[in-house]
């Protein structure tokens, strides 16, 4: 069976060779070393240019979710500004280089977006190079398990905070000016923003308010002709659960509670993300987009 998303298959077979497995990164894993490899439609994400000419902005774009969008959309025609930490260069290089393939323009912008300074640099850097920005994706995110609140220390649930949500706002806030009616802001939440677990209480909070500030600013922006909107991806295979983002015991059960049950894959996103960059989503404001193998939203 090929494992893709235009070959007509059952949803629960889909990438039944990819079964997760226990082991453990230092944060922020690595793509590269994630065992099994995590599809990120490097060979099968097919383009039918429906984001011609466009000028994307993608945070968190070396590895999982966010690489999956930046290869999505440069085979979609869009120039591609790659966001990660200094770390995950190797990571980022290999993005990059599958985006340059396509002949498209992938500017790497490495850097820490806990650090306001940063978040405007990158906006500077993106609208020099690219000539504008029109799709905003805030997608980078933080998450470690804690299992007990009198241990989560101040240091992590500021920087929890800090990636996952100050630095939407600084991006967005930066980017705003720039962009032209038809833009369009994306935001990475979390099924975990319904469905909090004991474990995440401060990334689950983040997840909870980008949901939030996604509504809240879809409707200010909206007279401007910018569409806001996020999706909710459920458990999907990615450094940031290898990073304690899980503990060990959980990784091998990865996924299982869900409907379709199995995990997801990055690649199964990558569509997802063009259609609320593209102008196929016209009409869709405001909204949360889940991906997560049938789990129930309110
Ligand atoms: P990932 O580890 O591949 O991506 C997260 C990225 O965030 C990293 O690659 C890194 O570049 C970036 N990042 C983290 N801290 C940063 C910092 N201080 N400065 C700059 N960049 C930083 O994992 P992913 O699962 O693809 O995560 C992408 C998004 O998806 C996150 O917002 C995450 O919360 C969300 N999400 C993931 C899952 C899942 O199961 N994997 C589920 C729901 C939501
Ligand atoms: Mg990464």
């Amino acid at each position: 069976m090929s494992d893709d998303q235009y070959t007509f298959s059952d949803p629960t077979e889909l990438y039944r060779d990819k079964k997760p497995q226990a082991q453990h990164q230092p944060e922020p894993g690595l793509d590269a070393r994630l065992e099994p490899k995590a599809d990120l439609g490097e060979t099968s994400y097919r383009g039918t240019g429906r984001l011609t000419g466009r000028k994307a902005l993608v945070t968190g774009a070396d590895s999982g979710i966010g690489a999956a969008a930046a290869i999505a959309f440069a085979r979609e025609g869009a120039d591609v500004v790659l966001s990660y930490l200094p770390s995950e260069e190797p990571d980022a290089a290999r993005i990059a280089a599958i985006i340059r393939d396509e002949g498209r323009q992938a500017i790497t912008v490495p850097g820490d977006l806990r650090d306001s300074g940063y978040c405007r640099q990158l906006v500077a850097s993106a609208v020099d190079a690219m000539g504008g920005i029109d799709i905003l994706v805030n997608n980078a995110g933080k998450q470690i398990y804690n299992e007990d609140l009198t241990t989560l220390s101040d240091e992590q649930f500021d920087d929890t905070m800090k990636t996952n949500v100050y630095a939407m706002f600084w991006l967005t806030k930066a980017a705003l000016p720039h962009m032209r009616p038809g833009s369009t802001i994306i935001n990475t939440t979390s099924h975990q923003a319904y469905t909090p677990s004991e474990i995440l209480v401060d990334y689950a909070t983040t997840k909870a308010a980008i949901n939030t500030f996604t509504k809240a600013l879809a409707q200010q922006v909206a007279p401007k002709g910018i569409r806001v909107n996020a999706v909710a991806p459920g458990p999907i295979w990615t450094p940031l659960q290898v990073s304690d983002g899980q503990p060990q015991e959980k990784i091998a059960e990865f996924g299982e509670q869900t409907p379709l049950g199995r995990m997801g894959q990055p690649a199964e996103l990558g569509p997802v993300y063009v259609f609320l960059a593209s102008a196929e989503s016209s009409y869709v404001s405001g909204e949360t987009l889940n991906v997560n193998g049938g789990s129930p939203t309110p």
